[in-house]
């Protein structure tokens, strides 16, 4: 008899209904994948250098100074050095005064304020419009709120005279973006620079996303984490500084991708206090708030950004410049071989196109996996070097639209960068004599 009633209690389901069909994650697969068998790992977003000294020495500092305080519980909306220089550092790039108290958060990473938003603002039925190729989060974050995803891809166009492809060659249709835009949407995702492309939107593109936020009352989730890696002297506009958008735009960014430290899973949100106070309602009865040593740590990096603002010391200057060096070096070692590079506009991801290597991983046709996903795996298994299938950006009835690009990461030092030229080039020479 003790044994039936045990058993069906073990026959209950036991996931909850919203994590239905979101239970696996590419992430874990490829993280697995690279950590058994790449040499040169550029598939995960991370840099394999270390974050700057003056960062460094702040945390050695902050461990093991005076103040033990910051070993213990701290604001739970933001520890108060913290929020304040956000408020002075995103108020003066905003050109308006912020309250560190209700216009910033701070969160456990970008992750968790991308979670805060889509947990305080949708609503189920209602509708989020994601931009493809996207950050792969969003759709299932989206789903766990109640939300349907609505999507609207990025259209490639060929570039002119046989000149290599730019991010800036994938744009919305106009019309395409319009007709996603209803009653029951209630927010748009955008991601600019944009992970995995390397787009950094223009403020014609911007216009056209604001101009319909404001006519459909819908809010903007801005995720802005690789806002300072814009390279070619090109902008990176902040959509909540367009007419109508302060009101209805939450800005996310983050740390570890700002200074280099991913690990500490420092991020914010900065906005509105209309908005941001549902943030802090979420923020409060999820993980309350993220470890009070790395935001002191972050904070006194921010201040010294502050200081040295739009001087060539700041690290906001010096980080891009060094990154489009490696940018470019990949750019070469990449077109060189024949796996034809996407050049990004910003961030530390950069897009190329394996369809000249397609002998070697044939085709499987009818197969429900995507040739890039296959690609990607056969790569590290047998060439030993990492890189993530672009259709991991793509929503599943998407997935086969773009199935023959591969993103690799090249915020890595010079030495993980040869190494993968060498794998390329030997790769190359192998395929041309057999
Ligand atoms: N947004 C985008 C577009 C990202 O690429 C990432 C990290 N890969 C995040 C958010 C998450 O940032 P964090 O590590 O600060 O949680």
């Amino acid at each position: 008899f003790l044994s039936l009633s045990s058993q069906a209690k073990m026959s209950r389901p036991v996931q909850a209904r919203r994590l239905e069909g979101i239970d696996k994650n590419i992430w874990v697969e490829f993280v697995k994948l690279a950590a058994t068998y790449s040499k040169v790992n550029l598939g995960q977003g991370f840099p394999d250098f270390p974050p700057p000294d003056f960062l460094k020495e702040a945390f050695v500092r902050a461990l093991s100074g005076e103040n033990h305080m910051l070993h213990q519980y701290t604001r739970a909306f933001g520890h108060p050095p913290l929020v304040k220089v956000l408020a002075q550092f995103f108020g003066k790039l905003l050109g308006r005064d912020l309250d560190p108290m209700t216009n910033v958060m701070v969160t456990v990473g970008a992750y968790q304020a991308l979670f805060c938003c889509f947990q305080a603002f949708v609503d189920e039925g209602d509708e989020v419009i994601i931009i493809e190729p996207f950050f792969d989060c969003y759709e299932p974050m989206v789903r766990m709120a109640g939300g349907t995803p609505v999507f609207v891809p990025l259209r490639p166009k060929a570039p002119k005279d046989g000149k290599l492809m730019s991010s800036a060659d994938w744009q919305l249709d106009p019309a395409e973006l319009t007709s996603k835009f209803s009653k029951r949407t209630k927010a748009i995702v955008l991601n600019s620079p944009n992970n995995p492309l390397g787009k950094v939107f223009s403020r014609g593109e911007l216009e056209l996303i604001a101009d319909l936020c404001v006519k459909h009352d819908v809010l903007c989730i801005s995720d802005e984490v690789y806002e300072w890696l814009v390279y070619d002297g090109k902008e990176h506009v902040r959509i909540a500084s367009l007419q109508g958008m302060w009101d209805r735009t939450v800005i996310i960014g983050s740390a570890g991708k700002t200074f280099s430290a991913t690990g500490w899973k420092v991020g914010w949100t900065v906005g509105p206090s209309r908005l941001l106070q549902h943030l802090h309602t979420v923020h409060q009865n999820s993980v309350y708030h993220c470890a009070t040593v790395a935001q002191e740590v972050v904070a006194q990096g921010f201040q010294r950004e502050l200081e040295l603002y739009g001087k060539p010391e700041s690290y906001f200057i010096q980080l891009p410049k060094e990154l489009q060096q490696k940018r470019d070096w990949l750019v070469q070692s990449l077109d060189a071989v024949g796996m034809k590079p996407i050049v990004p506009e910003g961030t530390y991801f950069l897009v190329a196109d394996i369809s000249e290597f397609k002998s070697d991983v044939p085709d499987v046709p009818n197969s429900d996996e995507p040739y890039d996903s296959r690609f990607a795996k056969w790569m590290v298994k047998n060439k030993g070097l990492a890189a993530i299938p672009l259709s991991a950006f793509y929503c599943g009835a998407h997935k086969n639209n773009y199935n023959h690009f591969i993103r690799f990461c090249f915020a890595k030092e010079e030495a993980t960068l040869k190494a993968a030229n060498d794998i390329l080039q030997k790769w190359k020479r192998e395929k041309t004599s057999p």
